[in-house]
């Protein structure tokens, strides 16, 4: 596994997060990056989101809408959270992804302010090799991979100028994106990482991140409940108030 966070400066490799679940490995996938290489295609038509502050290009305009419709009413929750668009972003939907092909489903390029999400008819091949996920379909998928990038955006421009070690980035990510889903895909998730409140924070860290996401993303959602899922905790993570356990990041 690579990682970069959007403030780290070498830009050299892609981020990815391997998912290991007992001795299978998996390819779901949940990237964070800094650096970026493809530029968009020209003729790729682009949809503004209500909001203003994102925007979608994507071969097929009614998945741009659905971004978009995803975006909006994902908007909601992530102001409740402090979370506010402070520049512009691109949503990119694509069929093959800048970096980390066949290994993520979507990723978020601080450098370049852009969010990749592989197409919907491109999820389903890739759901059979996820873990976790894996039951879900193609159009919840979506969702829970665009939501899972938009917190890293929002992340990345509220935290600017500062170290944020990726398993604190991705502590919210998968929180949040936990959150929003809908309560029975939640549980089945919670129910295939078979752990049990309370969490103890520490063991909520870079190495369990490296190797078995899954649990890492149901334990940070369990932690970010009992902790009252609210701005306050958001804004301490941010700030760097709440220090991860970060052996392997
Ligand atoms: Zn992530």
């Amino acid at each position: 596994m690579q990682r970069l966070t959007p403030d780290i400066k070498p830009p050299i490799l892609p981020a990815r997060s391997v998912v290991m679940d007992g001795f299978r490995a998996l390819t779901l996938t949940l990237c964070l990056l800094s650096v970026l290489t493809r530029p968009a295609l020209a003729e790729t038509p682009v949809v503004s989101c209500h909001s203003g502050a994102f925007s979608v290009s994507a071969e097929d305009p009614q998945e741009a809408d659905l971004a978009c419709a995803i975006i909006d009413k994902t908007h909601a929750r992530l102001a409740q959270l402090g979370f506010e668009m402070l520049e512009p972003a691109r949503v990119e939907i694509t069929s093959a992804l800048d970096v980390a092909q066949g290994v993520c489903v979507g990723l978020y390029n601080a450098m370049e302010k852009k969010l990749q999400i592989l197409s919907r008819s491109c999820l389903q091949d890739q759901t059979a090799h996820s873990i976790g996920f894996a039951e879900m379909e193609p159009d919840l998928l979506f969702e829970t991979v665009l939501v899972h990038e938009l917190v890293h955006a929002h992340i990345d421009q509220h935290s600017s100028g500062r170290f944020l070690p990726r398993v604190a980035h991705e502590y919210l990510a998968y929180s949040i994106q936990l959150d929003l889903l809908p309560e029975a895909d939640r549980i089945r998730i919670l129910e295939k990482a078979q752990i049990a409140a309370p969490i103890v924070f520490d063991e909520i860290s870079a190495s369990l991140l490296q190797f078995s996401p899954i649990h890492f993303a149901a334990m940070a959602w369990m932690h970010f409940d009992q902790e009252g899922a609210d701005s306050d905790l958001v804004d301490r993570i941010i700030r760097g108030d709440l220090l991860f356990n970060t052996l392997w990041d």
